[in-house]
């Protein structure tokens, strides 16, 4: 268990737990506030976030900026973003379980640090780990169920968006909802914005 960010980051950017340690250029950690009361977590890195070292900041990135904006949220100031794998499967295949059995520990110490009081899964593969294995995101995204003292919801992978862009609207109905979370759980992610 770690108790500072800083030393976290420093041990989990050597690591070499899985195969995919291999095949990456840059492992991508995450970005955002420390202190965020939100998380994102997505599946894992692909080719942009690969050579830039960031979660999400090819054309699906741009896209939940976009989505984030429209909430006052920003990933630079109000919120953390990360991902179940730190490195890049190869060709964007699925992160595979024992992939993300191996990878889960940095992710749980992420979110022990950070104390998010809300953690949105974007897209199936963290919805399915997080929320539960027989989560639908058809059929179940929007909807807010606490685990442990923390608020998940699931809702559609950005990517997933660009690919069937008929998501977009019911998407952004999940903003809309999580925005009036924020509004009812958190204490602080908003004051950056009064
Ligand atoms: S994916 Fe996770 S477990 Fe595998 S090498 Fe990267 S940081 Fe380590």
């Amino acid at each position: 268990m770690y108790d500072s960010f800083e030393k976290l980051k420093a041990d989990c950017m050597k690591c070499e737990k899985c195969g995919l340690c291999k095949t990456r250029t840059n492992l991508v950690f995450g970005v955002g506030n420390e202190n965020a009361e939100v998380m994102f977590v997505g599946e894992g890195p692909g080719r942009n976030e690969d050579l830039q070292g960031e979660p999400f900041v090819g054309k699906g990135g741009q896209l939940l900026d976009k989505y984030l904006e429209y909430i006052d949220l920003d990933r630079h100031k109000n919120i953390y973003i990360a991902n179940m794998v730190k490195c890049r499967p190869p060709e964007n295949r699925d992160p595979s379980e024992e992939e993300q059995d191996c990878c889960i520990g940095w992710l749980r110490e992420q979110t022990r640090l950070i104390r998010p009081k809300i953690i949105v899964c974007l897209g199936r593969i963290s919805a399915k780990r997080l929320i539960g294995r027989d989560f639908l995101v058809t059929k179940e995204h929007g909807v807010f169920k606490e685990k442990g003292g923390i608020l998940f919801m699931g809702t559609y992978h950005p990517a997933a968006l660009l690919r069937n862009p008929n998501n977009k609207a019911p998407a952004l109905e999940d903003f809309i909802s999580l925005r009036e979370k924020i509004w009812e759980v958190c204490d602080h992610t908003y004051d950056v914005h009064r």
